[in-house]
């Protein structure tokens, strides 16, 4: 049937992606696919984002070739996947691209039948390897040999309009990868496009499903909402297509509370200027300052006594409260720690009034630093006076190494608390 698609040739006068904006790594390869005659597409996010003049994140690239004619033209490459085979061919620094060969079928389709790597019925054409992907505006291709657009699916009619839409029936497309829905809210939220009213319907009649979804990919998906940028924007569609509740489903009491909404809507602008101003926040500090404004309300600090015993008791209410919250996302043991050493801080440096003597038991911490930047950032939100325990300027001539060595000293003197002027400064450590 897809042999029969005709896609839509939009020529290079006609679109504004340029091949110097192309990665030139990428650009290598596509030229020794073109050159020993293979079909060479870029293909997916990154033809959108070069099309909207932003810098994509990564190129892919596509061809007809198959895994081991890539792997045979390409000595820098290697095959992984077991059930999709695809290749990645390395540069210096790490670098990789990832080409693969034309599918039928999406690798996340639940129910594809389990293919053989090496049969032939993965592989398929152009025209079924863009039916095969999630909206409209990532199923666009950039073909090496003339410089063309190739639109099998109206991605660049809708790129132009600004509308979000699944590729054939959302219907269907949702119910085989229940995942695409987080997809759909984040690429809108990202590019500010609406969603086309179809699609929307669908997500909204499905939404349920994605309890059903592998938790390691919700963890991903999510995580990217969180990270990439859009974090507010996304969370918004999320709570207005009830999304957050079948994620989560603990935080529908709280967000009753429209003073809360409003917080939590705060702290992840502030988690997409982080994006924009400082190198990507980690994991566990995206989560701690995504769930900062439940703090109280699942963990109401007073209810612990003072001292030693009712911090314990505290971090251990903070560390249970998250394991039932994140639960099902499967949240490594590890960033599901630091982000209740991060909240569980919280209540320390709330407790400790100016000038802030916080015990060095605690201050000594390895997560103290960070701790600190969230109860700044919180502080602020909360529009609570900006720091007691004062950032000194960036231009000082402390860096931070020296500021964590002139901390110690004073706590080794006897000054058990943290003097004015050891805490980070904007741009230490959320990573
Ligand atoms: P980003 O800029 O965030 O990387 P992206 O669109 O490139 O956005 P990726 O997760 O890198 O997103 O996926 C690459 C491409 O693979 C997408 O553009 C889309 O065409 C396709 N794709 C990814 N996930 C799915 C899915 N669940 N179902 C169908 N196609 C998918
Ligand atoms: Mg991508």
């Amino acid at each position: 049937m897809d042999e029969s698609v005709l896609p839509r040739i939009i020529s290079r006068p006609e679109h504004p992606i340029s091949r110097k904006d192309i990665d030139p790594d990428a650009l290598k390869i596509l030229y020794r696919l073109h050159h020993h005659g293979f079909m060479a597409y870029l293909v997916g996010g990154c033809v959108r984002d070069l099309f909207l003049g932003k810098t994509p994140k990564d190129f892919d690239l596509a061809t007809d070739a198959h895994p081991r004619q890539i792997r045979d033209l390409f000595r820098n490459s290697r095959l992984i996947g077991r059930r999709f085979r695809l290749a990645h061919v390395y540069f210096p620094g790490g670098k990789y691209i990832e080409v693969a060969t034309f599918r039928r079928r999406s690798e996340f389709d639940e129910q594809t039948p389990n293919p053989s790597p090496h049969s032939d019925n993965t592989f398929g054409t152009p025209a079924e390897d863009a039916l095969r992907r999630d909206i409209t505006i990532n199923g666009i291709f950039y073909n090496i040999a003339d410089f063309s657009l190739v639109d099998y699916v109206g991605g660049l009619e809708d790129l132009r309009r600004g509308i979000i839409r699944c590729i054939g029936d959302p219907e269907e497309k949702f119910v085989q990868d229940p995942v695409r829905m987080i997809r759909v809210i984040r690429h809108a939220a990202r590019t500010g496009f609406s969603i086309e009213e179809n699609t929307y319907r669908s997500l909204l009649t499905h939404v349920d499903r994605l309890r059903l979804c592998s938790p390691a990919r919700l963890r991903d998906e999510f995580l990217r909402e969180l990270r990439e940028g859009a974090a507010r924007e996304s969370i918004q569609r999320m709570l207005e297509t009830g999304m957050l509740f079948v994620l989560f489903p603990s935080l529908a009491g709280p967000l009753q509370d429209g003073k809360r909404k409003e917080y939590v809507l705060g702290s992840l602008e502030v988690l997409d200027r982080l994006h924009l101003s400082e190198n990507a926040a980690s994991d566990d500090f995206c989560l701690a300052l995504f769930l900062l404004p439940f703090l109280e309300f699942f963990c109401p600090p007073d209810e612990f006594p003072g001292g030693r015993k009712g911090q314990a008791d505290f971090e251990l209410k903070v560390r249970e409260w998250l394991i039932h919250t994140l639960g099902p996302f499967l949240f490594t043991r590890h960033s599901r720690e630091a982000a209740t050493q991060l909240l569980a801080g919280q209540r320390i440096l709330h407790q400790f009034p100016p000038p802030g003597k916080i015990p060095w038991r605690w201050a000594r911490r390895p997560s103290f630093y960070r701790a600190l930047r969230l109860f700044e950032l919180g502080a602020g939100l909360r529009g609570e006076e900006p720091s007691r325990f004062l950032c000194p300027p960036a231009d000082k001539k402390f860096s931070r190494r020296k500021r964590i060595r002139r901390f110690r000293k004073k706590g080794k003197r006897g000054n058990r608390g943290t003097p004015a002027g050891v805490a980070p400064s904007p741009g230490d450590p959320v990573s």
